[in-house]
């Protein structure tokens, strides 16, 4: 915290000669941080509180024939909304814990086809009615060094957005697979699509391109920027490409030094 922080500009003109700018950025840097510890403070001290009310809910909804009739919806409204708030607050603790640092301390070998299978299964659960066609290919031997939990939350992301923003009966397509490249995972939808002018700033926290179908679709504004920071600990970028009407194209590249391949599959001895 007592560190100081400097930053640096060289601007270097046709004629030789060059401009160098140093701009002490300690005062904006701890202003940053004390914005990051402040929310992720708040988050934490909220979910207490949210536990006791959600905690007396539940037996009341129950045994919803013991309710007073004219009771049993607004209880039902109240659950409803503890539960959004609780996925709020997760959420924010999520990222507050991501942004504390740029990198991964401690990496695993992370199966990611395994992870993809159980993700399309929740995602099929979500569909539910909405009868949306979920397809699967991936490479079940390339591996992704890195943290399960930080992954399992960027490609749920990404595969629950596209069963939420895509019509009943529409096709989501999830790809994992190598080239000289990298590795990439791609999560294709026909669903309402993005229009250009939003796409640069899909990441940023709390941004949505329409407010009111995001609330209704349960969404806390801040799935991107937590899939943003997961995917800078591994040293990925997110590349998004979208057509109104059509639907979206979501793409994480991967650099191939974070690629591991596993040689014996489904034989352990
Ligand atoms: P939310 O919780 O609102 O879904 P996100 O950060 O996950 O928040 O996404 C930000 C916004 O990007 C969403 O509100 C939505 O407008 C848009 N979006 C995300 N994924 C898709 C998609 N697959 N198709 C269309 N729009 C999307």
């Amino acid at each position: 915290n007592d560190r100081l922080h400097l930053q640096l500009q060289i601007t270097r003109y046709g004629n030789g000669e060059q401009l160098m700018l140093v701009r002490d950025v300690t005062h904006v840097r701890q202003l940053e941080q004390m914005r990051k510890d402040f929310v992720a403070n708040v988050s934490h001290e909220l979910r207490t509180p949210l536990t006791v009310i959600a905690g007396y809910l539940e037996p009341l909804l129950d045994n919803v024939e013991d309710v007073n009739p004219r009771w049993r919806r607004p209880l039902q409204q109240m659950q409803q909304q503890a539960e959004r708030m609780k996925n709020l607050l997760d959420d924010l603790l999520l990222l507050a814990r991501l942004e504390a640092s740029d990198s991964l301390q401690d990496k695993q070998p992370v199966a990611v086809e395994p992870l993809l299978q159980t993700i399309a299964r929740d995602a099929r659960a979500l569909s539910g009615e909405g009868n949306h066609q979920i397809l699967l290919e991936a490479d079940p031997r390339l591996e992704l060094q890195g943290n399960e939990a930080e992954l399992n939350s960027a490609f749920s992301n990404l595969v629950f957005n596209a069963v939420k923003y895509t019509p009943a009966g529409g096709e989501i397509r999830i790809r994992w697979w190598a080239d000289p490249a990298g590795g990439h995972l791609s999560v294709q939808d026909t669903g309402i699509g993005i229009e250009s002018r939003h796409l640069a700033r899909l990441t940023e926290r709390f941004y949505r391109v329409d407010a009111s179908r995001s609330a209704s679709t349960g969404g806390t504004g801040l799935g991107l920027a937590i899939v943003k920071h997961a995917l800078i600990h591994h040293h990925g970028r997110l590349e998004i490409a979208s057509e109104p009407g059509k639907g979206s194209l979501f793409t994480c590249h991967f650099p191939t030094a974070q690629l591991a391949t596993r040689r014996e599959l489904g034989n352990a001895s």
